[in-house]
């Protein structure tokens, strides 16, 4: 396209470079860009620290009237608007924390065409003077941030976005740009369908983040093992240790206070003061360890942070790309490390059975569980696996825990076999459901209290499995809950079998089973505490 009139795609550049004083595009933005400049629609695909603000910013400068950005990150707004301000650039934003007059300032200073951008809580646009305010104005843009929070599908769902399909049917002429770094084929075509998006142009990103060095090890003693990571690769260096529960954000971070590391907690239950105070020390100081529930983390432009350490499982494989993605955005060497183990699985399932909602909400949590579980357990690089599930391919990287010490494979049909009949025989004989603890038990034939009250020695899979020991089998659970032959559920964590399950018993099914990389994690010396 030529424009014959209107705003040019030099103006684009002119932009880049006298207000935000950048030399070139990346990757996209140029294309992105000139697309919303000549008034269309885009939905934009890109990862965490690919430069997305860019992409609706430099379009809103140039176009006439108002930018209006919609985001749901209330607490960075102020942040982002001082940013702006900092380059001259003509901000404002609405939200809940506003006082009165300090909206009626926004309010006026848009009406008066003073402003370039207006950034709104989703919340705003479900209020009718906040649509008759916009009426009055020149708006020159929509931006729709974080835009997987449209998704239902999605692992951020806010059920204000779905009132922005409704931008589109009130301002039909102004272009709409979403944005998200979350793109699993189910969450994109969502967005495109809930926000009218259909007819916009799609602009897809490499989500490949080479500079990451993705790991995943076996969780045995999880603050052990972080600290031993900390000190021997990452002394003195910013990260974030993301945990499951507000309680165990407080004790991992007191923990590494009491071993000299500087950390800070982050959670939901901390007071709002405390929370804004630790998370603009972690931005603005250097080396500290923030501790937090993912509550934490969400549109932190932090550019060197050098690790996030998950020492629990992630619900979803977008969660989990999300979170480790906030390492590394400066393009400089950086590890995303995952403890995890048999519990997570089982803690996360009972989550998921007692969590509200319908059973599709609850069979839709199971499948994200069952595909990080998948990526847990894989045996080749985590990276292509990890852009599989967006639906990239690649090749093996050469830069993750599996193409740097292959692990090696074997063949588990048999010990699978021998677990799942014991889990069968209890079920066909006594009418009994049991945890992992008690069936390795009795594949081990440990007499333990426990055993000799269910009379379990006297079963003929009693010690049948004691060529492997108690952590090979606990792997071996957990691999075949990855793989879909065996299910856990309820409060004891209960195993059951699968419709798959009977493939193995009656050997039409080999199964493959990684070996456990245990013994070369516990040769190596721990850091003296
Ligand atoms: P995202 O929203 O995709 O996570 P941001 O828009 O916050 O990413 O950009 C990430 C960082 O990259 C920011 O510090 C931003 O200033 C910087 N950046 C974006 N575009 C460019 C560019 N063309 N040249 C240099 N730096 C850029
Ligand atoms: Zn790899």
């Amino acid at each position: 396209v030529s424009p014959v009139s209107g705003p040019e795609v030099s103006d684009a550049l002119r932009v880049l470079h006298r207000v935000f004083g950048y030399d070139s595009f990346r990757e996209g933005q140029q294309e992105i860009i000139d697309h919303v400049v000549a008034g269309g629609d885009a939905l934009v695909l890109m990862p965490t620290g690919g430069g997305k603000s860019l992409c609706y910013q430099i379009p809103a400068l140039v176009r006439d009237g108002v930018g209006v950005v919609v985001s749901p990150l209330i607490a960075l707004m102020q942040d982002q608007v001082d940013a702006l301000t900092a380059l001259g650039v003509r901000a404002g934003f609405l939200n809940s924390t506003q006082d009165h007059d300090e909206r009626r300032q926004v309010e006026s200073a848009f009406l008066a065409g003073e402003l370039d951008l207006l950034y709104l809580a989703p919340e705003r646009l479900r209020v009718d003077s906040t649509l008759r305010l916009l009426d009055r104005g020149t708006i020159s843009l929509f931006a729709i941030d974080e835009a997987h929070c449209v998704a239902q599908w999605g692992h951020d769902f806010r059920p204000d976005y779905l009132a922005l399909s409704a931008l589109h049917e009130r301002w039909p002429d102004v272009p709409r740009i979403a944005l998200t770094a979350t793109a699993t084929e189910a969450t994109h075509a969502e967005i495109a369908s809930r926000l009218n998006l259909e007819e916009a142009r799609h602009f897809v990103s490499s989500f490949d983040r080479p500079n990451i060095q993705y790991r995943i090890a076996p969780k045995n003693e999880p603050k052990r093992q972080l600290l031993k990571l900390l000190r021997t690769e990452h002394p003195g260096d910013a990260g974030i240790v993301y945990c499951l529960s507000r309680s165990s954000v407080e004790k991992t971070a007191e923990f590494l206070v009491q071993n000299g590391i500087s950390a800070l907690p982050y959670h939901a239950g901390l007071d709002a003061r405390t929370r804004a105070a630790n998370q603009a020390r972690f931005l603005r100081e250097d080396g500290l360890v923030m501790v937090a529930t993912i509550a934490f983390g969400m549109g932190i432009d932090k550019p060197d942070v050098r690790f996030v350490a998950h020492l629990d499982l992630p619900k979803s494989v977008e969660g989990y790309y999300q979170e480790t993605g906030r390492a590394g955005r400066d393009g400089l060497p950086s590890v995303a490390w995952l403890a995890y183990g048999l519990q997570d699985v089982v803690q996360q399932r009972k989550m998921i059975d007692t969590s509200e909602g319908d059973e599709t909400h609850r069979r839709r949590l199971g499948t994200h569980l069952d595909a990080m579980l998948a990526l847990c357990e894989a045996v080749e690089c985590r990276r292509v696996r990890l852009l599989a599930y967006f639906g990239q391919d690649s090749t093996a990287c050469g830069n993750c825990d599996t193409c740097l010490t292959p692990p090696e494979s074997w063949d588990g049909t048999i010990a699978a076999q021998k677990l799942l009949s014991t889990v069968l025989r209890l079920l066909r004989e006594r009418r009994q459901k049991f945890g992992a603890g008690q069936i390795i038990d009795i594949l081990l034939g440990r007499k333990t209290p426990k055993v000799t009250q269910f009379d379990h020695h006297s079963l003929t899979v009693f010690g049948i499995g004691t060529e492997l020991g108690e952590a090979e089998w606990r792997g071996v659970v957990r691999q075949l809950l990855a793989q879909g032959l065996l299910t856990v559920e309820g409060d004891y964590g209960t195993l059951l079998l699968t419709e798959a399950s009977a493939e193995v018993l009656s050997r039409q099914r080999q199964v493959l089973l990684r070996r456990e990389p245990e013994r070369a994690a516990r040769t190596r010396s721990e850091p003296s505490a």
